[in-house]
């Protein structure tokens, strides 16, 4: 089976194995956890923010910083697209009692900072205010997208100067900083928080990294744990992850597949293959006269495994459980497929 879902479908590596099975351990919920604390001292460190906190998901980090950043009744200025309101079962509303204003970011999935101005609601009898604005890098959505570190600057200084503070969903920020080959600080200095995952193209089994200032992930831990993700000797999974830290440099191996992948696709009649930045290629199945479900289900029974979106598109999303012959074994089937 060639599994093309996600990149969180990955298995540990032994050496993550390893890593769970010797880490040293306590109770984290009382901070005496030392795989815990090595691990959120590490990410802050690489994000260079003051402190960082290990939580459960990547969603649970999105919408801890929704929660910490806003008073209730707030408007939260999110892009339409955005991970944190299409998938989070409108958690900024359920969890932190926010509105949402979506703004359109267009096919990169990133708000201007005119529009950004635009959508800013100020405080006033008859009006919530805006609390907070929520950008997201990679864009997951707009086919994983790597987003200039100046296009989030400018959006991001547009909300600082009403005082807005600004959170990044960077589920896949060292993605999107491969590919524009900068440090991931170059998109993480612009905003209050970031939020990354180290479950998905890291390998990680578990977990994800919330980070910012040190009253900010203070405040961030009471919310975590009122969520339920008060965790004790989670050393278990934190072992792991610190490995998966130190797998941003395998990322590239990922975008090449992608790339690889689409060079392939693109070759066969009937599939419209946009270009991939990182490790996400969406592609287009209506020339073939399939449904993208409809596709994807044939293929299945070829052993090959993607994700619907809608309607004739899919997403294909390279990971380090595939490697670059299956790649071509992967087009080969794909060839195959239509062909009959
Ligand atoms: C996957 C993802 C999340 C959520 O992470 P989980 O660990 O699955 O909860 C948030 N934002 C983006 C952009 C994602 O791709």
């Amino acid at each position: 089976m060639i599994d093309l879902r996600s990149d969180t479908v990955t298995l540990p590596s032994d050496e993550m194995r390893a890593a769970a099975a010797d880490a040293e351990v306590g109770d984290d919920v009382y901070g005496m956890d030392p795989t815990v604390t090595e691990l959120e001292t590490r990410a802050a460190e690489i994000v260079d923010m003051e402190a960082a906190m290990f939580v459960p998901s990547g969603t649970m980090g999105n919408q801890i910083a929704a929660r910490v950043h806003t008073e209730r009744g707030q408007e939260a200025l999110v892009e339409r697209e955005s991970h944190v309101v299409r998938w989070e079962l409108g958690g900024f509303a359920q969890l932190s009692e926010l509105q949402i204003r979506t703004v359109d970011g267009g096919p990169r999935g990133i708000p201007t900072p005119e529009q950004v101005r635009e959508e800013y609601v100020e405080k006033t009898l008859h009006r919530p205010g805006t609390g907070l604005l929520s950008l997201e890098n990679s864009h997951n959505y707009r086919g994983g997208v790597a987003i200039a570190p100046e296009k989030i600057a400018a959006a991001a200084e547009a909300a600082h100067d009403r005082a807005v503070p600004v959170h990044l969903d960077g589920a896949r920020i060292f993605n999107a900083a491969m590919a524009r080959d900068v440090d991931v600080t170059a998109f993480t200095e612009h905003v209050d928080s970031v939020m990354f995952c180290l479950s998905k193209g890291l390998g990680a089994p578990v977990g994800s990294i919330l980070a910012g200032d040190t009253d900010f992930i203070r405040e961030g831990r009471r919310v975590r744990k009122l969520l339920g993700g008060g965790m004790r000797q989670a050393g278990m999974i934190a072992g792991p992850g610190l490995v998966a830290l130190e797998n941003r440099e395998h990322l590239a191996d990922d975008h090449a597949n992608a790339k690889r992948l689409a060079g392939g696709l693109k070759e066969i009649d009937g599939l419209a293959v946009q270009e991939p930045e990182t490790n996400i290629l969406m592609v287009d199945t209506e020339n073939t006269g399939m449904t993208a479900s409809e596709f994807l289900e044939r293929l299945e029974d070829e052993g090959v495994y993607g994700i619907p979106r809608e309607g004739t598109v899919l997403r294909f999303t390279t990971n380090w459980n595939v490697d670059a012959d299956d790649i071509d074994d992967a087009i080969e089937r794909i060839a195959d497929l239509l062909d009959s």
